[in-house]
């Protein structure tokens, strides 16, 4: 499918499942289409003086289980199709981990890094006036997704509060510690998949120090997940970001190619300055430079898609190589990739399930903005595991009964946890 954009490719994924459900009219309208697009224009004064306006969004696709909730990304090509296909999987992740939110998303069609600090300030800030009446601890609590951090999320939720004279920790998660944020956010994305993936390593009776791993995106959630599996005993064998990979069938070790990573800003930095590598000692290594189609199909035993969307397809299915593909990135696989993977045998554990840690300990969060509570770190990776271990169980129950793909068991445990409480709440 050539032109598939990210929400059809989730519609397809989402109409499978559905005729299998075999589910009334009136519950299926439910999925077709948000419950509210809001589309407004953030404007600033640049630094020089001149104007400028981007469009941006906040997609609230299903409230039925709780507030709505998603990130703010920052990002050239965020539109109104990629914003709802965000907010639509973010549903279902909450369903997917029970845990008492609905899906939304945001964004602002800008480039963050044309902006000085000042300027991207003031796009924070913009974004929250331009979204008060819709945002709130009650009613959609937003948190960072790509281009966004935690300093974002500070000036998001001091705006909130100046506008509304109020304390709200909980509008926002993502916080930096020292303003409302929780203990473990930073590397719950990664440590919720980690998790899962020991126990289905556990379950398949395989030996952690015999699994080779290639991970594709080396920031939060692709260098923490290297940072687990390694110290856990997993050979990584590749690794890569925007600028190319490395691999290394001996393994490589992610902290080294982390403080790299910081001294030139590439992961391939330790043997390449720019685009001229350091041949003799790359081989002295046993270290190749792979790109980030190659490392895809690389042999491993795990793939960890950790970047960007849309990039195991049709074109490259049969040459992967993993036995399972971990999707710690948001919509990495097509559906189009994954009915070939499933021909050949290849599980993938989908990003509603594998990545679903950082909404989970957002919403840790967002039970401390609300108690005035501070949890310990060991509280949060312990609830963090159950939960996490919890969604995981009721997606391969699902899978085994209903004879399903992880993906569609995912989507199926998600969408009847909103019929549920769609029902007990009259609206169907
Ligand atoms: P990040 O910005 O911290 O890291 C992204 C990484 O991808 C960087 O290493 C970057 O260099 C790399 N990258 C960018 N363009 C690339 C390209 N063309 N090829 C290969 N690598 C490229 O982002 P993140 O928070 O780690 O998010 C990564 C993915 O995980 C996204 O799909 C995001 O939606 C998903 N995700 C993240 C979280 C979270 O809590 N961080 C939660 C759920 C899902």
């Amino acid at each position: 499918m050539p032109n598939s954009t990210p929400y059809s490719r989730f519609q397809t994924v989402l109409d499978d499942v559905l005729s299998k459900l075999s589910l009334s009219d009136e519950q299926k309208k439910w999925f077709a289409q948000p419950q509210f697009i809001h589309k407004k224009e953030v404007s600033i004064k640049k630094d020089d003086g001149s104007d400028v306006s981007f469009p941006a969004f906040r997609v609230q696709f299903n409230n039925a289980r709780g507030p709505f909730k998603g990130g703010i990304r920052f990002h050239p090509e965020a539109d109104e199709e990629e914003v709802k296909a965000l907010a639509a999987l973010m549903s279902i992740k909450t369903a997917v981990v029970n845990i008492p939110f609905g899906g939304g998303k945001g964004g602002v069609q800008c480039n963050p890094k044309e902006l000085s600090k000042g300027e991207l300030q003031k796009v924070s800030r913009a974004y929250v006036r331009a979204m008060l009446d819709s945002i709130g601890p009650d009613i959609d609590c937003p948190a960072p997704d790509v281009n966004t951090t935690p300093a974002i999320m500070a000036w998001m939720r001091d705006e909130y509060e100046m506008a509304t004279k109020s304390y709200s920790p909980a509008v926002i998660t993502g916080k930096p510690l020292s303003y409302g944020g929780s203990l473990g956010r930073e590397a719950a994305t990664a440590k919720g998949g980690f998790f899962i993936l020991q126990e289905l390593i556990n379950r398949e009776a395989m030996d952690p120090s015999e699994l080779k791993v290639a991970i594709q995106g080396f920031g939060n959630a692709g260098a923490n997940m290297a940072n687990f599996l390694h110290s856990a005993g997993y050979t990584v064998v590749a690794v890569s970001d925007s600028q190319g990979g490395i691999y290394s069938p001996e393994g490589i070790d992610p902290v080294r190619i982390q403080k790299y990573k910081q001294k030139t800003g590439q992961v391939a930095g330790e043997y390449c300055e720019g685009s001229v590598c350091d041949i003799e000692r790359m081989k002295m290594d046993g270290v190749s430079h792979v790109t980030n189609e190659q490392l895809l199909e690389l042999p491993c035993d795990i793939l960890i898609p950790a970047a960007l969307d849309n990039v195991i397809t049709e074109v490259n299915a049969r040459k992967i190589q993993a036995q399972f593909i971990f999707e710690l990135a948001n919509g990495p696989t097509t559906p189009e990739a994954d009915a070939i993977l499933e021909e050949r045998g290849i599980k993938v554990i989908p990003d509603v399930l594998a990545n679903a840690g950082g909404v989970t300990v957002s919403y840790f969060e967002w039970t401390q903005g609300k108690s005035g509570g501070m949890w310990t770190a060991e509280r949060v990776d312990s609830e963090l595991k159950r939960i996490i271990l919890d969604g995981y169980k009721a997606v391969r129950r699902e899978a085994r009964r209903e004879s399903m793909t992880y993906r569609q068991a995912a989507f199926s445990v998600g969408i009847k946890r909103m019929l549920e409480a769609m029902e007990v709440r009259g609206w169907l």
